[in-house]
């Protein structure tokens, strides 16, 4: 046992200021979550408690002068190539607390990133390249089932072509990419409000997330999809009917095999109206959905999904993307989903246990080009749209993903990236620094407010 906690022992940064740049503002004092900077009257300075910086660089982005700079503390530890600063940590913390290590976001360890080892090819000749400065590019996707084949008759009146085949039904993106489940609860309804908005203007849409859909957001029903998880929160007929399309959550890239848990102090009122469960109550999702335990079962479940919505709405299943991941995935094909969504080791979560988010899982990157291949080999492939998520960082990460067979991308952690997160992974501790991952109306507020996502005053 350490005579100090581990945080007091073995802070992970620094707090740099500059007393010849600070003007006293406080600002840092007011902006900083953590209580790490404090205004000594009597000396007419500023101080700080390294051991409670979380490394969010709030602070230092609001210093109106550059006073501060956060560093790495790189002194904590003896070099050690086996035992890392995070092993060591990480031990003293389970020795210091007996509890579960908690993180949050996406897997951080040094594993391969198989995005960085592919380039594109590029055709020039008889596929002549768009020039997208000066010429339109169609990047409007479809998603759902697609026929075998087409009939096209002619209008006997009109004289023009038809379309004669009866086409299921499709989610319509004008760009294909989609904002990730991310819930109300874990995130909040600033958060929520900004994706729900974009996903309109950009013609795009945004995912519940398993905590049901905030009643202001059902005017954006047009570019909303409303999950379905193992809790079941906040699901009714009139839920299932707001949005376009419908995702049964089965797993999640950072904790497959693990189940939700939203603690009970962030279940305010209006999170509790929203997910239909008492105020301050635990909101547990079991690991399993307690009525699927077989592919027959999932199948029923799609099916009255499509029932409850007049089969109207595409059902998507969501899973993590795991070992016989292409198996699995013929198998949700087959029992008559829409769409398969695949989330991969580095997607992001509000929370999970740490040892499950860094040793769980396999890349997205392996795990669709298998799934496209077995449902291109089975001859079911225009059955399902496939869409992936779980790392993805930029547009060329993107362009690979559906180069390797993905129609739509699932943007999650660089939604949040653009929101403001600066990925400091303390999403469980309810006190985003940022604003976006708590329910303190302080902190939610004035980050939204700050981005100009919300007008002043809202
Ligand atoms: S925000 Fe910067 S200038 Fe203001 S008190 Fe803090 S360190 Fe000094
Ligand atoms: S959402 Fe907030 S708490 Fe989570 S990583 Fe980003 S800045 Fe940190």
């Amino acid at each position: 046992m350490l005579y100090k906690s581990v945080n007091e022992s073995f802070n992970e940064f620094i707090i740099d200021r500059s007393d010849a740049k600070c003007i006293r503002c406080k600002v840092c004092v007011r902006q900083c979550a953590y209580e790490v900077h404090s205004y000594v009257a009597a000396d007419d300075a500023l101080a700080e408690d390294s051991t409670l910086c979380i490394g969010c660089r709030r602070c230092s982005a609001f210093c109106p002068t550059g006073a501060i700079t956060i560093k790495s503390n790189e002194e904590t530890f003896k070099r050690n190539e086996s035992w890392s600063g995070a092993h060591i940590r990480n031990l003293y913390a389970q020795a210091d607390t007996g509890g579960i290590l908690l993180a949050a976001m996406g897997n951080p360890a040094k594993y391969p990133i198989y995005w960085d080892h592919m380039l594109l090819d590029a055709s020039q000749v008889t596929n002549p390249s768009i020039d997208p400065l000066r010429e339109p590019m169609e990047l409007r996707t479809y998603l759902g089932k697609k026929p075998h084949s087409i009939e096209v008759v002619r209008n006997e009146k009109t004289g023009k072509p038809e379309l004669k085949t009866q086409l299921a039904p499709q989610l319509k993106l004008e760009y294909p990419f989609i904002f990730s489940a991310m819930s109300y609860g874990a995130l909040n309804l600033n958060a929520h409000k900004a994706m729900a908005a974009a996903a309109e203007e950009l013609g795009t849409l945004y995912n519940t997330g398993e905590g049901g859909l905030h009643k202001d957001l059902y005017r954006y029903g047009k570019n909303v999809i409303v999950q379905v998880a193992s809790g079941r929160f906040g699901v009714s007929e009139a839920y299932l009917n707001a949005g376009v399309g419908i995702e049964i959550k089965i797993g999640q890239g950072a904790k497959p095999g693990i189940g939700g848990h939203l603690p009970g102090e962030k279940v305010s009122p209006e999170i509790s109206e929203t997910r239909m469960i008492p105020i301050g109550s635990d909101a547990i999702s079991p690991a399993p959905h307690h009525d699927i335990y077989s592919i027959e079962d999932l199948r029923q479940l799609i099916f009255a999904l499509k029932e409850a919505t007049n089969y109207e709405k595409p059902v998507s299943v969501k899973i993590a993307a795991v070992h016989h991941v292409a198996a699995i995935a013929s198998g949700i094909a087959r029992a008559g989903a829409d769409i398969i969504t695949i989330d991969g080791f580095r997607g992001g979560t509000g929370a999970a246990p740490q040892v499950i988010r860094d040793n769980v899982g396999i890349p997205m990157e392996l795990a669709l080009a298998a799934v496209d291949s077995r449902l291109r080999d089975e001859g079911i492939r225009n059955q399902v749209s496939i869409v992936v998520g779980g790392g993805v960082r930029s547009s060329g990460d993107a362009i690979k993903a559906i180069a390797l067979g993905a129609d739509a991308i699932n943007l999650g952690t660089s939604t949040l990236l653009a929101l403001g997160c600066t990925l400091c992974q303390r999403c469980y501790t309810g006190k985003c620094p940022w604003g976006i991952t708590t329910n303190n109306p302080y902190l939610a507020k004035q980050e939204m407010n700050l981005l100009g996502v919300m007008p002043a005053g809202e």
